[in-house]
């Protein structure tokens, strides 16, 4: 081989060589699965190195409205597990149902100095005050589960699709008594929520979207004629108020007639309600239990559906809303974008909220276990 050959098979090698090692890297990430799993798990373990300490040096306060509903301690503990685990310090307050507690409370955080306040409002209008302390101070704000209304200083919205709790709850009656197939009239009562809780307006609209039809063409009656959230609402939802009223209706129009369905929104009301009708020998086989739906998912009432009391309820993973309130204030500190599914619906009286919505699901009897013991919500244990 004499030198120019010698040279031309070098710079073809050459040539050759600079092709693969290019090839290669165009090609790796597409052709090699194993690869891309490995970059894949590298990003993973860098992402969650970032998040384990993506909230030191930041301090979170966490207003809850109370106690009495095992929900909100599930989302107090789910929040304080979450945050701490990615080195947030949380400062986590119950205001037992009561306005100034909660606005006291509040206030002390602002004074405090925490970074971001998450707030599921006992009464959606009485924050605009100390919200904007917490503005002037450059604190954000997170409204959880309950839309804080008539205040332009509520920076984000986590929730459910509460019209679509309202609109399980009202389907699972229209299917329970077999509306869509013409069946009827049935006799029905309707309960709404609190009415200082925006939530409450969203669940009875969602409900009576799918009732209000049957009530038109009478497949539904309502025997007390008591209609619309300014007649049927529950103050700070109260059991026993919901539980005096169900005696009441009974006494006054029931005692010819038979209830055939209660529209509950909320499991505690359900309790009441279904106490009032025992009072008066529902539950019986002369005098069936009616279809009574609820929310939550909470112990007592899952075991009331066991027992074929209360038909069913409506379950919010209070662990799901948690951890998205989570990422939003992640993303929130960090600058990112903060992740909202709704830029429509939650009109606070002044500014359209960006909010993220979760899915709620209805629970039965024959659900239950799938929905609430395989996912951990609740051991088998605690129904033994
Ligand atoms: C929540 C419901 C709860 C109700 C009573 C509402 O704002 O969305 O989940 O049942 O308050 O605590």
């Amino acid at each position: 081989m004499n030198s120019k050959k010698l040279f031309l098979l070098l710079i073809a090698l050459l040539a050759m060589l600079v092709f693969t090692a290019c090839g290669s890297t165009e090609e790796e990430p597409v052709d090699s699965g194993s690869d891309e799993a490995t970059t894949a798990e590298t990003a993973d373990t860098d992402t969650e190195e970032v998040a384990e300490t993506a909230g030191e040096g930041y301090s979170i306060g966490i207003s809850m409205p109370t106690k009495s509903s095992t929900r909100w301690i599930s989302d107090g503990e789910s929040m304080v597990q979450f945050f701490e685990e990615q080195g947030y310090e949380t400062d986590l307050q119950y205001a037992e149902d009561d306005i100034p507690n909660q606005l006291a409370q509040i206030e002390n955080m602002v004074t405090k100095g925490v970074d971001v306040l998450i707030i599921a409002a006992i009464d959606g209008t009485t924050l605009s005050d100390v919200l904007q302390q917490a503005a002037d101070q450059g604190i954000k704000v997170i409204a959880y589960d309950r839309l804080i209304r008539d205040s332009g200083n509520v920076d984000y919205y986590a929730t459910f699709d509460n019209f679509q709790v309202g609109v399980l709850q009202a389907g699972y009656i229209e299917d329970a008594l077999g509306l869509a197939d013409g069946n009827g009239p049935f006799n029905i009562e309707l309960f709404g929520g609190s009415p200082d809780d925006n939530n409450a307006y969203f669940f009875y609209d969602g409900a009576m979207s799918v009732l209000q039809p049957y009530i038109d063409n009478d497949q539904l009656v309502v025997q007390s004629g008591q209609m619309g959230m300014d007649q049927v609402s529950t103050l700070r939802w109260d059991g026993a108020t919901a539980q005096a009223r169900m005696e009441n209706l009974l006494s006054a129009f029931y005692t010819e007639e038979r209830v055939d369905a209660v529209l509950s929104p909320y499991d505690g009301l359900s309790i009441g309600i279904i106490s009032s009708l025992k009072g008066v020998g529902y539950g019986s086989d002369d005098l069936p239990m009616p279809v009574v739906t609820g929310q939550d998912a909470e112990l007592p009432s899952v075991k009331s559906i066991l027992a074929g009391e209360q038909t069913s309820t409506v379950f919010k993973d209070t662990r799901e809303l948690a951890k998205q309130t989570v990422a939003m204030v992640d993303a929130l500190l960090s600058g990112e974008e903060v992740p909202v599914n709704d830029t429509e619906t939650y009109e606070n009286g002044v500014k359209i909220v960006p909010s993220y919505l979760l899915v709620p699901i209805s629970v039965d009897i024959n659900n239950w276990e799938a929905a609430l013991i395989d996912t951990g919500y609740y051991t088998a244990e605690e129904f033994e």
